[in-house]
């Protein structure tokens, strides 16, 4: 069930290399105010580049494509990413998602959804071939306590 988000963000840009570093630094600086550590805002950059990463090189790889990136901050500290495309999708999800899988050729290592998963609490993967890619990430943001001021 989709829990209620207490903040959000959706932003649209086209499949550019160059928009990878934004939606990177989109997402970091929404994440802000959660009060992330560096650790978990390294990583939050992290799964996002990977993401878009994907959208950019595999849903589209020889046209440009819309690419939207939501961010929503759920109850409990709760910070979910959305990435989705509507590129060419993955025909086999779960051998997708298999470390070391990749179509990608010499330059791509396969790593992508390993990285993902790892780094967040939960990665979910939707796919339709010929319609496109839904990756959904969630990660517990440790809430600390704050400095009396
Ligand atoms: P790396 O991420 O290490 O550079 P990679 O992108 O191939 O390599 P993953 O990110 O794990 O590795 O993705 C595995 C495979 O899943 C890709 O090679 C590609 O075939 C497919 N894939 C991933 N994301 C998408 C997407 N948005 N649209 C279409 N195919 C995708
Ligand atoms: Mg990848």
């Amino acid at each position: 069930m989709k829990s209620k988000a207490e903040n959000y963000i959706t932003v649209e840009f086209p499949s550019r290399s160059a928009n990878e570093g934004f939606a990177r630094g989109v997402v970091a600086c929404f994440a802000a105010q959660m009060d992330p550590t560096l650790n978990e805002l390294e990583d939050i950059k992290t799964v996002v580049s990977e993401a878009v990463t994907n959208a950019i090189v595999h849903a589209y790889p020889a046209t440009m494509g819309k690419v939207i990136l939501k961010a929503r901050i759920c109850p409990g500290s709760v910070l979910e990413i959305t990435v989705k495309d509507h590129g060419k999708g993955i025909p086999d999800v779960e051998k997708a998602r298999q470390p070391m899988y990749t179509t990608g050729g010499e330059e791509r290592s396969g790593m992508g959804f390993t990285i993902m998963e790892s780094f967040m609490d939960k990665l979910a993967v939707k796919s339709t071939p010929g319609r496109g890619t839904t990756v959904v990430m969630r990660k517990k943001i440790a809430t600390r306590l704050k400095k009396q001021g």
